[in-house]
């Protein structure tokens, strides 16, 4: 949709864009079919959309997809999305927050399932980690999210950007970032830069841990103060030192390293060492 077509829906039903819901419409054809491209999406698959907006994305997604669940906030959007899209019978509306919405209720026991958004950015980390954390029954997450969220999401070990978030996803998913975007493909503009990204959700998390909730404590702990050392960040466990030293020594890490230097493997290792002693 370019931004006329946007502005014709505006003007049709006296909308506002609302800044706090984050609302930045895409208005650029090539992302459009990029984001299409990436997500792969088939006439098998149940889409779920989060935020809507007025429906330019989701409009392509029915044309392609079996049916498309979209999950919108703005009350003000409902009767736009409904009157625009009414010819899609494969269209379902909720009206709802994406952090609050029980995606399995969607789910159910389908397995065609991929996630596709032009997120929020304002909630961009709370609503990858929720996707993730509760563990949803899907095949991949194609979202176009703020460059420096993408590029902590795909960074390695010892690269400045990575962090908390980054293992998180890479426990999960195969990360891959498609094209960067810029201010200037959306109504109104952001502030900031964008990039799509696709993770494809892996069948077993990419390392086999003892205990996944002690797993990413130790993530937390170690990226919370990113500049201690793991010896230091790790007292937050309060173990005994002869613990401690133990489980580093076992897990064949040297203690004085910081959790910015470790792979997935490495902190997978030294919480199942930690586990053992616990
Ligand atoms: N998909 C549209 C597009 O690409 O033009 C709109 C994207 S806009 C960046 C984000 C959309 O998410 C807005 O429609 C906004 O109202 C909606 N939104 C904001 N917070 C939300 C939440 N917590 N749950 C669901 N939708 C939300």
């Amino acid at each position: 949709m370019d931004k006329f077509s946007i502005r014709d829906i505006v003007n049709k039903y006296g909308f506002r864009f609302s800044k706090k819901l984050g609302q930045n419409f895409l208005i650029d054809d090539s992302v459009l079919e990029d984001i299409l491209d990436s997500s792969n999406v088939s006439n098998k698959d149940l889409i779920i959309e989060i935020g809507p907006g007025v429906g330019t994305l989701t409009r392509e997604l029915l044309k392609r997809a079996e049916v498309v669940y979209a999950v919108e906030l703005d009350l003000n959007l409902i009767p736009i999305l409904q009157e625009e899209l009414k010819d899609f019978s494969n269209f379902k509306l909720i009206h709802g927050d994406a952090l609050k919405v029980d995606f399995n209720e969607i789910i159910g026991d389908r397995d065609n399932v991929k996630f596709v958004a032009n997120l929020p950015y304002y909630v961009t980390t709370p609503i990858i980690s929720r996707i993730l954390n509760e563990n949803y029954n899907f095949k991949s997450l194609t979202i176009m999210i703020q460059k420096e969220v993408g590029e902590r999401i795909a960074s390695d070990p010892g690269c400045k950007e990575y962090g908390a978030l980054s293992i998180l996803v890479q426990y999960y998913c195969n990360v891959h970032i498609v094209r960067r975007v810029s201010p200037s493909s959306f109504i109104p503009s952001p502030k900031v830069d964008s990039i799509v990204i696709n993770m494809e959700k892996l069948n077993e998390p990419r390392v086999k841990v003892k205990d996944k909730n002690l797993f990413f404590k130790i993530v937390r702990f170690s990226f919370n103060m990113r500049r201690k050392t793991l010896w230091n960040a790790l007292k937050s466990l309060k173990m005994s030192k002869t613990d401690m030293e133990l489980a580093f020594e076992k897990s064949n890490i040297d203690p004085k390293r910081r959790g910015e230097t470790l792979s997935i493997k490495e902190f997978g290792k030294l919480s199942d060492c930690i586990y053992e002693l616990l």
